[in-house]
């Protein structure tokens, strides 16, 4: 594998599954802060804010500041602060999401009381019908429909989990519209980390387990992807897409 300067890492099924982190990533991670060569977790996570991933990771044995850490949330409030000027909108989802909106000036409205002109979806634990029931209705009513990501499953100790794509085309199925996502494979992410560090593409590389959220988006970005075998998706499956990723490892390993 050739050297890069900026490693940019999925972190679920990369960096750790749940809340067990994979041994050979962290031992990888160490390895570049010992070597003080660029990483960047780049993550489709809208639950957790950048502190709340920061402390996962430091239980991990990870020291991170918060400013490595490109959750799909904070893109996803810049997205809409820069389309939708001055928008009400409704938001399902958690503090990570909620958070990065309110820093960008954005209004939060509940539907009994405005009409929004956003709907945004993030990963919610706490999703019920009601709230879908609003956020299908105030799309009907001509609200623009965001995603965070277009995660359908997650793994977890337990088994694959509903992920956020799952909900956001529920909503889009109800409604009868097209919705658009943020997250990764949308090269959004890496095309932030570029502008704010100045990165050449052929500089950067993206870490991911996940097919088609990681590996796209790199291949999307234009720079080169490593896929590990340690999460969603087996090295199996990948050999069999017609673009390929520049590397297929079973786990990453200090040369
Ligand atoms: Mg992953």
């Amino acid at each position: 594998m050739r050297k890069y300067k900026a490693y940019c890492f999925d972190l679920d099924g990369t960096v750790y599954r749940g809340k067990k982190g994979i041994d050979s990533a962290i031992r990888f991670i160490h390895h570049l802060q010992k070597e003080q060569l660029e990483y960047f977790f780049v993550t489709n996570n809208s639950s957790k804010t950048p502190e709340q991933l920061q402390q996962v990771l430091a239980d991990m044995g990870i020291d991170t500041p918060t400013n490595r850490i490109y959750s799909s949330a904070l893109t996803t409030a810049k997205y809409i602060a820069q389309n939708f000027k001055d928008a009400d909108v409704f938001m399902i989802g958690s503090d990570g999401i909620r958070t990065a909106l309110e820093s960008e000036g954005l209004n939060l409205v509940d539907t009994d009381d405005a009409r929004p002109n956003v709907v945004v979806m993030g990963m919610d634990r706490t999703n019920d019908y009601m709230k879908l029931v609003k956020a299908s209705l105030a799309v009907q009513a001509g609200a623009k429909l965001v995603g965070t990501n277009e995660d359908i499953r997650f793994p977890s100790e337990l088994g694959f989990l509903p992920g956020n794509g799952s909900f956001v085309h529920l909503v889009a199925n109800v409604a009868q519209v097209e919705p658009t996502f943020v997250g990764k494979p949308s090269p959004v992410m890496l095309e932030i980390i570029q502008q704010e560090y100045g990165f050449e593409k052929e500089d950067m590389v993206m870490i991911g387990d996940n097919y088609d959220t990681d590996i796209l988006c790199g291949i999307r970005f234009g720079c080169d992807t490593i896929h590990v075998n340690t999460g969603v998706v087996s090295t199996e499956l990948v050999l069999q897409k017609e673009l390929q990723p520049t590397y297929c490892i079973e786990e990453l390993e200090i040369l």
